[in-house]
């Protein structure tokens, strides 16, 4: 998952760009609006961070710009800024920025909005997801891996759904029994179906990663 953010501010950016990449996204910044609409024509990013502040285009003039145009419409945009007032907090919202922070804002707060704003973007997305050959269509609910198809019972299928919903995010042993057995479940059933998952995804199960004493993650990097 790539996330542009624009802001002209160092101290901003590079604290930004720390708790997302920490957070196991690929970031890239920049300083002005002219060397990002330079990037958006390499590259679609999954998600924006926009100032409104900066130098040349204003944030909101950008996100205008980005709403008109059909290759970038749909990019989620979360304007961050240190203007409060109401008034811009309205102008965001109708030119389709998708939520709105003002600085000084918690760090743990915006990785949080980021995250259920991608989560979102995947839902409605065409069902696909995909994670080095691990591909799962939600449509038909088809797994393979590589070139191999793979028969999954229920709940190895919404196991392996959670992980590629995010990618290098650790997922908390708590966190995944709550939601895929509810109160009916020990650890030991989650141990036996990750054993079983990686098995069934052949030589792409070893992209499934034990965290000792915290849970599991779909990364291919150790
Ligand atoms: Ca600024």
């Amino acid at each position: 998952m790539l996330i542009y953010i624009v802001e002209d501010e160092a101290s901003i950016r590079e604290l930004e760009s720390y708790a997302l990449e920490k957070s196991g996204y690929d970031v890239q910044c920049f300083e002005e609006p002219k060397t990002f609409y330079d990037a958006l024509k390499v590259r679609t990013p999954d998600l924006i961070l926009l100032d409104i502040m900066l130098p040349g285009d204003d944030g909101l003039t950008v996100l205008q710009k980005l709403r008109d145009d059909r290759s970038t419409e749909k990019i989620p945009v979360i304007i961050i800024s240190a203007k409060t007032t109401e008034l811009d907090r309205v102008k965001g919202l109708d030119l389709g920025a998708d939520d709105y922070m003002c600085k000084p804002f918690s760090v743990m707060e915006m990785v949080s909005r980021v995250k259920a704003r991608l989560r979102g973007v995947r839902d409605k997305s065409s069902g696909i997801m995909c994670y080095n050959g691990i591909m799962m269509s939600e449509d038909t609910r088809t797994v393979t891996a590589g070139d191999m198809s793979v028969e999954l019972t229920y709940k190895e299928y919404e196991l392996l759904k959670m992980f590629l919903k995010e990618p290098r995010i650790v997922l908390r042993r708590d966190d995944i029994l709550n939601r895929i057995w509810g109160q009916e479940s020990t650890g030991r059933t989650l141990d036996v179906h990750i054993r079983t998952l990686r098995g069934k995804l052949g030589e792409y199960g070893k992209y499934i990663k034990t965290v000792r004493n915290v849970g599991y993650k779909l990364d291919k990097d150790e």
